[in-house]
């Protein structure tokens, strides 16, 4: 049982799961907004049940999950229903987090949320109790994404673009990593944070 949890966030590729990996290495439990995004709509859940009441039996693959193409391409070009879609999934989302967090043990847990920004910030996540932003220039964002997921820039730069600008997150932080150096340097920082984290949990 773990009260003490820290949320963590950044623009995409900023290293968020380069970070979290660091912190799982040194016994900590990360809970993934992601995972918990596909759980909260999982065969046999009521987050699905939901989804299928609002946007008919259309979104459901043959299997009986949530096709979620389909889900896409109904959504797309209708911000009302994304906004109804989002209804259903993101207080699920956060309740998975806050409930992973809470069972899991150690002396402090990890909530990691991607678009914590864009989603509430603090406001909508009352229960984190510290909120960790990963910050790089948007320079070397875009690097790093054509490097790892191989898109052209174009495509890089809108999704750099439809996101939370650096100033908004860091606005929400309470600690800033700044993973602009090398991978060892990133060693040095989480550590340093997780003594920083045991400390203040530790009250
Ligand atoms: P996010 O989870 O925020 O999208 P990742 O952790 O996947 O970002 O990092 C994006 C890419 O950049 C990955 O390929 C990762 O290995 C690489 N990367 C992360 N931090 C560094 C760093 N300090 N130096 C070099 N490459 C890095």
């Amino acid at each position: 049982m773990s009260m003490y949890v820290i949320g963590l966030t950044g623009g995409i590729a900023s290293g968020k799961s380069a970070v979290s990996q660091r912190f799982e290495a040194l016994g900590i439990f990360v809970a993934d907004a992601d995972q918990a995004a596909h759980d909260a709509v999982a065969v046999g859940s009521d987050g699905l049940a939901d989804v299928v009441d609002m946007f008919g039996e259309g979104v459901l693959a043959a299997d009986g999950s949530l096709d979620r193409p389909a889900m896409r391409r109904r959504v797309f070009a209708d911000p009302d229903a994304r906004k109804r879609l989002e209804g259903i999934i993101h207080p699920r989302v956060r309740e998975l987090l806050h409930e992973a967090c809470l069972h899991a043990t150690g002396p402090y847990t990890i909530a990691a949320v991607p678009l914590l920004a864009e989603s509430g910030g603090r406001k909508a996540y009352p229960w984190l109790r510290r909120i960790l932003v990963v910050d790089v220039p948007e320079s070397v964002q875009l690097q790093r994404v054509l490097l790892r997921d191989g898109i052209d820039e174009v495509l890089a730069q809108r999704m750099i673009k439809v996101q939370a600008t650096r100033q908004q997150r860091l606005a929400i932080a309470d600690d800033v990593l700044v993973n602009d150096g090398a991978l060892d340097m990133l060693d040095e920082r989480v550590a340093a944070l997780d003594r920083l984290y045991r400390a203040l949990a530790a009250g």
